[in-house]
């Protein structure tokens, strides 16, 4: 296990993240001789894709399917690359002069970098619905990390909710696991058919539509796959029921776990916290990074690769970390042998050719987006979505300002499960589009530290006479 102590102080490229797109990028960099660290918070590589793909205690092949198995090459090929891979490691700062802030087991360290990508992935978006802080409810992508990383399954009467590829990926896994599904309440609406039949050649030509539709059959075959236009979790401090609505009628479904997913979005803290500019993105509904085609940020000697760059898919994310990784070298160390960036990109395209079928069909409704009433936005604060809509009503212009007045955003995960939300409300108050509104201005630390951490910094010598004066 690498230590803080054990980091060198600089390195040429400094990647974060262990999923596809950090492992093929520091893989490639680090065989032609960049000096290479990877960073990674979790115990293992794998990112959310692979989650656990080097410890995972499911031995059952089929349960996660052949797609997850495939992480493997990509772990061996970055174990053996000469990249140090350094994992339960938590990079808190980035900044405009590469310097990076990395914590391992409790102590901190300023790493400087001639290169950094950030290959931090894809967090599930917010579905704020009632009752969704209550115990019993919690996210898809939880489940299947817990399922992924430590061969756990639901017990007790489980019920999926939401739209999208992952939720009916995890229904699949859990039923190969054994467990029982009560029913799959569906949010996509059937509207979204028609606007993403345009796309549909392109979907075909992907090689995503025959593992999709084998996944839907799989499920459909053995759960109950119910259209909502409504949905709600109820109980009296722990989930009791599941309410949904199907056109007028309510319906009343007792459960002990609802699992709900209406898809991801790029986790773009670390790059907002540098100031990389971001911008709107409308068919997927999220923020992303403003990139150039080698993925390179606003901020100089900054690339971000992978879903952080905006949702394409585990295998798309490794071709977007080649990439990433061949400007780094050639920005570098022009003189060394890379594979040819146009082959590259050819995959990359493949892999990305369904997306816009996807992405169209599984839009989450807005009622889904945009709650009302006293459901709970930011659940770190406790503010509802009452009280974000009264402040837009008075004039608070953005996400910032309403940072200000209620302290949504404020909490330990620094607006991940509310930003998205927060926007769309304003934006919907104030009859503004999300990119006229714009999204929280984020600041390091991006993710919780100790003040003991930030003491066991080393200071340096200038700094130790400074103090000593
Ligand atoms: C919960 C979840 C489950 C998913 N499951 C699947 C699936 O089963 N199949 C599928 O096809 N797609 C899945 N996806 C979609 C997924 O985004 C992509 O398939 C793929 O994993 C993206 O690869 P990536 O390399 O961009 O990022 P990721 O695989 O997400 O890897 C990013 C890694 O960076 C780490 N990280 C983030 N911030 C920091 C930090 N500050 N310091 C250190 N490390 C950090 C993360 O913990 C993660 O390990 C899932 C997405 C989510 C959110």
């Amino acid at each position: 296990m690498t230590s803080a102590a054990d980091l060198s102080p600089s390195y040429d490229l400094v990647v974060i993240g262990g999923g596809p797109a950090g492992l093929a990028a520091a893989s490639l960099a680090a065989r032609v001789g960049l000096s290479t660290v990877l960073f990674d918070e979790n115990p293992g590589v794998g990112g959310q894709i692979y989650r656990g793909i080097t410890s995972t205690p499911i031995k059952n092949g089929t349960v996660l399917g052949e797609e997850y198995w495939a992480g493997g090459a990509l772990a061996s090929e970055a174990k053996v690359s000469g990249a140090a891979i350094v994992t339960g490691a938590t990079v808190w700062t980035l900044d405009p002069s590469l310097a990076v802030g990395v914590s391992i087991a409790g102590k901190a360290r300023l790493i400087q970098a001639r290169r950094v990508i950030i290959a931090t992935g894809a967090l599930e978006r917010p579905f704020p619905i009632p009752g969704w802080t209550l115990p019993g409810v919690m996210t898809a992508g939880a489940a299947q990390t817990t399922l992924k990383a430590q061969g756990l399954v639901p017990d007790g009467r489980t019920v999926l909710a939401g739209c999208g590829p992952l939720l009916w990926l995890l229904a699949a896994q859990l039923l190969r696991a054994g467990v029982k599904i009560e029913a799959m309440l569906d949010t996509a609406s059937r509207r979204n058919w028609l606007r993403a039949l345009p796309h549909l050649p392109d979907f075909l030509l992907s090689p995503y539509w025959r593992k999709g539709l084998a996944l839907l059959r799989e499920v459909k075959a053995k759960v109950p796959v119910i259209a909502v236009d409504r949905l709600s979790a109820a109980g009296d401090g722990k989930l009791k029921e599941v309410v949904y609505g199907t056109g007028g009628t309510e319906h009343r479904l007792a459960a002990d776990l609802l699992l709900l997913h209406h898809g991801v979005v790029p986790n773009v803290n670390l790059a907002n916290a540098t100031g990389a500019a971001h911008r709107w993105n409308e068919r997927q509904l999220c923020f992303e990074p403003v990139l150039d085609d080698d993925f390179t940020s606003s901020v100089p000697g900054i690339a971000v690769a992978g879903d952080g760059a905006g949702i394409a898919g585990g295998t798309a994310a490794a071709e977007r970390g080649r990439i990433a990784a061949i400007a780094a070298v050639r920005a570098l160390k022009p003189e060394a042998s890379v594979p040819d960036p146009q082959v590259v990109r050819q995959k990359l395209a493949r892999e990305e050719m369904g997306r816009a079928f996807l992405d169209i069909l599984y839009r989450p409704a807005d009622s889904f987006r945009r709650p009302e009433g006293d459901t709970v936005v930011c659940r770190c604060e406790e503010v509802t979505a009452r009280q974000v809509r009264a402040m837009a009503d008075t004039g608070c212009e953005g996400p910032n300002q309403m940072k200000a007045f209620l302290r949504s955003g404020m909490g330990p995960c620094q607006g991940r499960l509310c930003g998205l939300t927060v926007t769309e409300l304003i934006a919907e108050q104030r009859g503004l589009s999300p990119a006229e509104v714009g999204y929280y201005r984020l600041r390091p630390p991006v993710k919780p530290i100790t003040l003991a951490e930030l003491a066991s910094l080393p200071i340096g010598e200038a700094e130790r006479k400074a103090v000593e004066r």
